[in-house]
């Protein structure tokens, strides 16, 4: 669990470089803040690179595997996919990039299920990295795309080929979608993008109920305005009062597959089954928005006494 105490230590750690005015021309852009939480350092660009990856990381399938109940990955190295397998059909979340489309319909074949099946499209939010492949997707299953109100205009302008973006039902905060015995709920967790969307359902598995949370990125923009920030406010706020066992993310590093998935294999109880890490992305970045904002204020009043 979050705590306000930790947070405010962090916050006091670390350490705030203002940028020196410049003589002649600007400054290279600076890595910073940087922030420190549970022991880790990060700043903007490491967090990105970790998200990231190469752009072989991108592309490459991840061994696909059941992660618990009827969840399971389908995703890159870098860029999760999540299929939620059910008698009436399957749900995907996150078509990724278009090119790697193929690639998780490859998983998806592997895991013994049919890619055809897939009849609902959801996403954690409106980046390329995450929707690009939307259209595809329904062009190959016919899967009708669902997609958080805030999110319809970034949507919009994603159109890979000048393919237009599908949008077959538009969701509001907290709105459920019910199929095959499986129920998803949308919360706007915005801030990232101004739709974007953490999913919860509940899992059987092994006679028991998790709570499985699919957490969109929770990363600031370089430039956090006053909307932004009142943005993530509400965000950090609904996250941590979700009921959590299983916390995923949209990015492998947020949710540390690559660890947890050598303990599955080396046959440990669920290694996803975490819930003292379900808010462990939060609090990095809401320490790095904090720090953002501190850091921005300090430029604006240091510019105003010059
Ligand atoms: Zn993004």
């Amino acid at each position: 669990m979050f705590s306000n105490f930790a947070f405010r230590a962090v916050v006091l750690a670390t350490a705030l470089v203002v940028p020196t005015p410049s003589v002649a021309q600007a400054p290279p852009p600076l890595d910073q803040p940087v922030v420190t939480v549970r022991g880790q350092t990060y700043t903007p660009r490491s967090i990105l690179a970790r998200n990231m990856g190469t752009d072989e990381d991108q592309t490459t399938a991840f061994p696909p595997h059941k992660v618990i109940g009827n969840v399971y990955y389908v995703g890159t190295r870098t860029l999760s996919s999540f299929l939620i397998t059910t008698p009436a059909g399957h749900i995907l979340i996150n078509s990724t990039y278009e090119r790697n489309v193929r690639t998780i319909q490859k998983s998806v074949t592997q895991l013994g299920f049919k890619f055809d099946d897939i009849r609902i499209l959801i996403a954690t939010h409106a980046h390329g990295d995450h929707q690009e492949g939307d259209a595809l997707v329904k062009e190959l299953t016919g899967a009708q795309v669902m997609a958080m109100r805030e999110d319809v205009p970034a949507l919009e302008a994603i159109r890979p080929g000048g393919k237009a973006h599908p949008i077959d039902r538009m969701l509001r905060d907290g709105e459920q979608i019910t199929f095959g015995g499986s129920t998803l709920v949308a919360r706007l967790t915005a801030g990232h993008t101004h739709g974007s969307t953490t999913w919860t359902m509940k899992a059987q598995d092994g006679g028991r109920i998790f709570d499985v949370v699919f957490a969109s990125s929770y990363r600031s923009p370089a430039t956090v305005t006053a909307e932004i920030e009142s943005e993530f406010n509400r965000t950090f706020t609904t996250i941590r009062a979700l009921p959590c066992d299983v916390p995923l993310g949209d990015h492998p590093a947020q949710y540390n597959l690559a660890a947890k998935y050598a303990q599955l294999t080396a046959g440990a109880s669920n290694p996803f089954v975490d819930p003292g890490n379900c808010w462990g992305e939060a609090e990095i970045q809401e320490a790095m928005l904090r720090a953002q904002v501190q850091m921005q204020k300090a430029t604006v009043n240091r510019g105003s006494v010059r």
